[in-house]
């Protein structure tokens, strides 16, 4: 699309070389913005911003949030963190540090520049929720000293390093809590449900349900969740979040292994292994305030979201294992 350059801003995405980053990036350059993406390549990978490359208003820099970064931006979108559990537990003094030392970097960033941040945050905020479904003023139930709280307890000290610098410095922020979403460009291994089965179905090998499969997840297609994102951005001061982004429809992990079988085909079985210590439950947003502030809602129901994350692990499959 083009922009005029007066209204052409120039945007930071961390971990933009990630699978929402990518997605995110590949709308903002859309809108007719300059992108600037900062990624360590952790878990996300240059396969993902590859078509960007050679894009006039694209560029990456390879950077761990961790240390500073002085750059010069109108918008920040925080989303470097490793995401899955297999990843962020690989190295979990690595993952507290991405959050809370990421946060105080790109806070110090935005205080400076005097510019719009927005934090990925997670639904992980609520923990093994006791209270259901999860709306943004539930508190949450998070285990500080297991194997998840590297993720959880980092992410919620960053939003509460987002809500002091905005009360202390007047830094205008806005925090999402991304609740469970999947779609292409997700890492094939990185252990994440949705990939997971698919991968497992595609390899016909034996698809691995957790515990009894009776817990539930609520899953958004990436699409939705970015349009969330933009919506949330655009909106002025005043709003700051938290606020819960995600589709409430909730399955089982059953239901979900179920499905991808059919769609999949093949003759995979479905087993049961040991379920990860402090795995929630259940899990679904309450999205009244992103309806109401946003008028948002997701549109991508999880048949048509699972045919095209299907479609892209077929083609992507062999070479992201070549
Ligand atoms: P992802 O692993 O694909 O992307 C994360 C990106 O951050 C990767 O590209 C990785 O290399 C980068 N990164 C990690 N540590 C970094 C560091 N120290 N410095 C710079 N870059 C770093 O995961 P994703 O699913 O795209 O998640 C993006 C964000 O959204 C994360 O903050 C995650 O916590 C949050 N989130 C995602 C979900 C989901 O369902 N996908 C749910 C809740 C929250
Ligand atoms: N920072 C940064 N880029 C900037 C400005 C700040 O990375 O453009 C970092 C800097 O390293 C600092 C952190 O952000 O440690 C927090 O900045 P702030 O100004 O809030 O704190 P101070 O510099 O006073 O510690
Ligand atoms: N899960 C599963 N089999 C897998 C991977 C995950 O049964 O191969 C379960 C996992 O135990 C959890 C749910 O699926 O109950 C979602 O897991 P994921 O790691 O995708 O996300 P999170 O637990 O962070 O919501």
């Amino acid at each position: 699309m083009a922009r005029l350059y007066e209204s052409r801003k120039r945007i930071l995405v961390t971990g933009g070389a990630g699978f929402l980053g990518s997605h995110l990036i590949d709308r903002l350059i859309d809108q007719g913005h300059e992108v600037l993406c900062v990624d360590n390549l952790f878990t996300g990978t240059k396969r993902n911003i590859d078509h960007l490359h050679t894009h006039p208003r694209f560029e990456f820099m390879r950077h761990d949030v961790t240390f500073p970064l002085y750059v010069e931006v109108d918008e920040i979108y925080n989303l470097a963190c490793p995401a899955s559990p297999v990843h962020y537990q690989h190295d979990p003094v690595q993952t507290t540090k991405t959050s809370v030392l990421g946060a105080i970097n790109m806070l110090g960033l935005a205080k400076r520049l005097k510019a719009k941040i927005m934090q990925a945050s997670t639904s992980e905020v609520y923990g093994d929720p006791s209270i259901h479904p999860q709306a943004e003023s539930y508190w949450g139930n998070v285990n500080p000293i297991g194997p998840r709280s590297c993720y959880d307890e980092g992410k919620r000290c960053a939003e509460t390093l987002f809500f002091d610098y905005q009360r202390q410095h007047g830094v205008e922020i806005k925090v999402v809590r991304i609740f469970n979403t999947y779609g292409p460009r997700m890492h094939h291994a990185d252990g994440r449900v949705v990939s997971n089965f698919i991968v497992q179905a595609l390899k016909g090998e034996p698809i691995t349900i957790y515990g009894d499969g009776r817990q539930t997840r609520s899953f958004c297609f990436v699409d939705d969740l970015i349009e969330g994102f933009l919506r949330l951005m655009e909106t002025g001061p005043e709003v700051t979040g938290p606020v819960n982004i995600g589709n409430p429809n909730e399955f089982t992990i059953r239901d979900l292994a179920e499905q991808t079988l059919a769609k999949v085909g093949g003759s995979s079985a479905l087993i049961n292994e040991p379920l990860p210590k402090d795995d929630p439950k259940q899990r679904q947003p309450d999205i009244t305030q992103a309806k109401a502030v946003l008028g948002w809602q997701p549109t991508v129901e999880l048949s048509e979201g699972l045919d095209r994350t299907i479609g892209y692990f077929r083609d992507a499959l062999p070479r992201l294992e070549g």
